[in-house]
């Protein structure tokens, strides 16, 4: 049994902003098949104490960066939790990173040194017989978190750290780094040095014995100065260490043929049932009735999702006889340019904004499409849900999309494997085409329902990239010695 910690700033359902929570919340149990007692820590913002049951404390921390804190230990929301509970840092409610003026916690650094600190100090022996083997660190939240453990005291103690957006870098000036407790020689560009500040994401990059990416393609992505943000190059000098292994899906949170959130479920020899689910949608979003192509989104709306591309190429998907619905919040720009769409083609476009849960279930088990429209994206997790809910997956060919995607081209009809539509990225007019190629197949419908049948049986679980995780930890804590791991 190999004892790892993971280290994740959210994990549904205890907290949620986007797909990290879903890794978070779901890699404990993916892991557990393959011998890994995964145990999982988290701040303790009040929506992970609320749900906090059978607590304990485990450590007291006097001195917390600036207040008091401690480690409990429990269950919540199906995971054997560690948290941070820490009031000083994380007792706010809503987002756990950006304050109710809408931006970031101006103190965004210091909570989450404080919990990479902490992390640091549970692979320590902070908490009575508890000692992980291996740290897992995730995004820039946790990034410290490598860098605690290689200027720590020498241990034996492993860490992987794993990037889900490389765009998030949690970059702050130079000045906090005296307050962060690293030595004088962690300032380097071996350590959390940046271009003069210091960068958060940067350090677990440079300082975790194996860093790994969301998708074989964004790790390759990433390597090239068009993806790698400024890091390709670090990411380049340790190419032998940085690794590329898919997100899988909670397939019980998602399953149609179980799903408390849709009006009628459905498997693949039932999808028919779905109709049911449309009408049920169209109504939501105040369409005029459930007929033609029905495109969805579930998206932050953002420059990164492409969906300034959707709102410049609006009115051509209304225009080739398709229909919209939009669940998502982001942009100022973007959300105001999906309004007056959904104004300028009253019964045909709906939006509605916000962050709803049940509401994004019922979008995949109603809409025929789902569009991915992202400019970069390191996995993504919509395009899985839509294979699973038989929600036609219409993608650019970047990341994670174009290796779980397999495009209707001739060849891929032919042969009986196609998944859903690729077109390339970044490009209004590749996106408008990919609207007409998707609205003519889905007038095929023979062939339209054989691809969602298809998608629905393709296989998104955690199986494989479980086991990839697995050993990459065993490899680390010398229980094997090949790597086969590795991409
Ligand atoms: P990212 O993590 O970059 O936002 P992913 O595709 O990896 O993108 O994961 C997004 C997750 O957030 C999915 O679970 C998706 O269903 C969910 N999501 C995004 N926006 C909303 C929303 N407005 N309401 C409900 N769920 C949403």
């Amino acid at each position: 049994m190999i004892e790892v910690l993971s280290a994740v700033s959210e994990a549904y359902p205890l907290i949620k902003t986007g797909g990290l929570a879903d890794v978070g919340g779901a890699l404990p149990a993916a892991v557990a098949q393959y011998g890994i007692a995964m145990r999982t820590l988290v701040p303790g913002y009040p929506a992970v104490l609320g749900k906090l049951h059978e607590a304990k404390v485990v450590a007291e921390l006097p001195d917390l960066f600036g207040g008091k804190g401690q480690v409990l230990a429990g269950r919540g929301g199906g995971l054997d939790l560690l948290v941070v509970d820490a009031p000083h840092l994380f007792d706010r409610p809503g987002n756990p990173y950006v304050g109710p003026d809408g931006q970031d916690w101006p103190d965004n650094w210091r909570r989450f040194a404080a919990f990479s600190w902490v992390a640091a100090q549970i692979g320590h022996g902070l908490v009575e017989n508890y000692r992980p083997q291996v740290l897992h660190a995730h995004d820039w939240q946790a990034g410290l978190v490598p860098a605690y453990a290689k200027f720590g005291p020498s241990s034996s103690l492993k860490t992987v750290f794993t990037v889900h957006n490389l765009a998030f870098q949690g970059s702050f000036g130079s000045e906090i780094f005296s307050q962060l407790r690293l030595p004088p020689e962690a300032f380097t560009m071996h350590g959390v040095e940046y271009h003069g500040a210091v960068g958060f994401l940067k350090a677990g990059l440079e300082c975790a014995h194996y860093v790994t990416t969301v998708s074989p393609s964004y790790a390759a992505e990433i390597r090239t100065s068009a993806f790698g943000m400024g890091l390709d190059g670090l990411l380049n000098n340790r190419a032998g260490t940085v690794f590329g292994i898919l997100n899988g899906i909670d397939m019980e949170a998602w399953d149609p043929s179980g799903d408390p959130a849709l009006p009628k479920t459905y498997t693949a020899a039932t999808i028919n049932n779905r109709r049911i689910n449309k009408t049920a949608l169209a109504k939501r979003f105040g369409l005029e009735n459930a007929e033609g192509p029905l495109f969805s989104v579930v998206s932050r709306l953002t420059w990164q999702k492409g969906m300034d591309l959707l709102v410049d190429t609006v009115d051509e998907l209304v225009a080739l006889g398709g229909k919209l619905v939009v669940l998502g919040s982001g942009e100022q720009g973007i959300e105001n340019g999906l309004r007056s769409a959904a104004h300028r083609h009253p019964g045909r476009v709906g939006f509605i904004t916000g962050y709803d849960e049940n509401l994004s279930h019922l979008v995949q088990g109603g809409a025929d499409v789902m569009l991915v429209p992202s400019r970069f994206e390191p996995c993504g997790l919509t395009q899985l849900y839509a294979l699973r809910y038989g929600c036609m997956p219409v993608v650019s060919r970047v990341g994670g999309l174009a290796d779980t995607i397999i495009d209707a081209n001739e060849a891929a009809l032919q042969a009986g494997v196609a998944t859903g539509l690729q077109f390339g990225a970044d490009d209004a007019h590749a996106l408008v085409d990919a609207y007409r190629r998707t609205i003519t197949l889905y007038r095929d419908d023979k062939t339209w329902k054989k691809m969602q049948r298809r998608g629905m049986k393709s296989d998104v679980s955690w199986g494989n990239s479980a086991a990839r995780y697995a050993h990459l930890y065993a490899s680390l804590t010398g229980q094997i010695t090949d790597d086969n791991a590795r991409d």
